[in-house]
């Protein structure tokens, strides 16, 4: 039975990359061995760092969804044990998830957070394409600072620990011998410089809690559960540092006449037996107004007429697709002396001919 590394790093299946993140880094301080001295500590931290390194990266990760293994990808397959002990977590946090998750080996401020705000708009505007003004409330940058979280310029000071650059270099005694290791400077966090007095409006975050009005561009031809990355809308970074992306996930509201099956649009239409027997225009709506579909003589209930291009557009791509009639041939539920009287009529000229069944 293969491992469970959600159950290792005690995350939901559905976990997103932050929490599998913040996951990984509690229990890492929990069990590094360099904290931790119990017996179990090494083989717990080696099983927590194996799930990280399989759910902290995309592919290997939906990999493992897939078939409960990440053999034959490079997984993991023991490489830990080989990095020697003097790596600090960070460290090998960062070789997990810099990439991953954008960080780099000298951490700053904290990105900010993506965003998903969900828009409901309907067929027609999904068809057409459309700008919606939104408010969303998220964190921005704080005017104040300009977001660099200081009460003034000159609060903002180098740090003095590692003068800037904000990573130090450390020696570490080993029964092997001495080894130099850079791990992120602890007097700044990696940000290299030091805010004195730190601004009274965001309280030295570079942030504040807003409601932002947005335009959204929606292009023609989304869908039901389309979703739009808008880059960069999302919440400000810590102190100036990038903001995370705004996920616009539309919904596209149910319509009264039309029925959508891919990029095109289905409609009943009724005729009378008249006009199905004599044939007729008739007038159909569409997306975009009214059109007029000829029936020819002799249509039979239920025949489907393709209107061509009157359908939604591509979203990525050219054309569009087709709008479906199909025809209900309506038979009268009540009728007057005279109609009876012709039907019966009419009815009587084709028993002359024939009877239904040929003879
Ligand atoms: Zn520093
Ligand atoms: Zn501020």
């Amino acid at each position: 039975m293969a491992k469970d590394y959600y159950q290792t790093l005690g995350v939901e299946k559905n976990a997103s990359k932050e929490e599998i993140k913040k996951a990984y880094k509690k229990l890492a301080k929990q069990y590094h061995p360099d904290l931790n001295k119990s017996s179990e500590a090494q083989e717990k931290f080696k099983e927590i760092n194996e799930a990280a390194s399989v759910l902290g990266d995309e592919k290997k990760r939906a990999q493992y969804d897939k078939f409960g293994t990440t053999e034959g990808m490079g997984g993991f397959q023991g490489g830990f044990s080989g990095m020697g002990e003097g790596f600090g977590f960070e460290d090998i946090f960062e070789s997990f998830f810099g990439d991953v998750f954008g960080g780099g080996r000298r951490r700053g401020p904290e990105r900010g957070g993506d965003l998903r705000f969900d828009l409901e708009i309907t067929l027609e505007e999904a068809a057409s394409g459309i700008m919606k003004s939104v408010v969303i409330p998220k964190l921005v940058g704080c005017d104040h600072c300009h977001g660099k979280g200081a009460e003034s310029e000159s609060d903002i000071k180098t740090c003095a620990t590692c003068h800037g650059r904000g990573i130090v270099q450390e020696s570490r005694r080993t029964p092997f011998g001495i080894f130099q290791q850079t791990t992120t400077c602890k007097t700044c966090r990696g940000e290299g410089k030091s805010i004195e007095r730190p601004c009274n409006i965001c309280d030295g975050d570079g942030r504040v809690q807003k409601n932002k009005k947005l335009d959204i561009n929606i292009p023609e031809g989304v869908e039901d559960g389309t979703k739009l990355r808008i880059s960069g809308e999302g919440e400000a970074g810590e102190r100036g540092s990038s903001p995370g992306d705004l996920y616009v996930v539309v919904h596209v509201k149910e319509h009264d006449v039309f029925e959508r099956e891919g990029n095109d649009i289905l409609i009943e239409v009724p005729l009378t037996f008249g006009q199905a027997a004599l044939g007729d225009e008739v007038e159909v709506p569409t997306l975009e107004g009214k059109a007029t579909l000829k029936i020819p003589a002799g249509t039979q209930p239920g025949t489907v007429f393709r209107m061509k291009s009157k359908g939604i557009p591509y979203l990525r791509g050219y054309g569009r697709g087709d709008e479906m009639v199909t025809v209900q041939v309506q038979i009268p539920t009540k009728l007057s002396k005279e109609q009876r009287e012709l039907i019966e009529k009419f009815e009587g000229m084709l028993k002359k001919k024939k009877n239904i069944f040929g003879f």
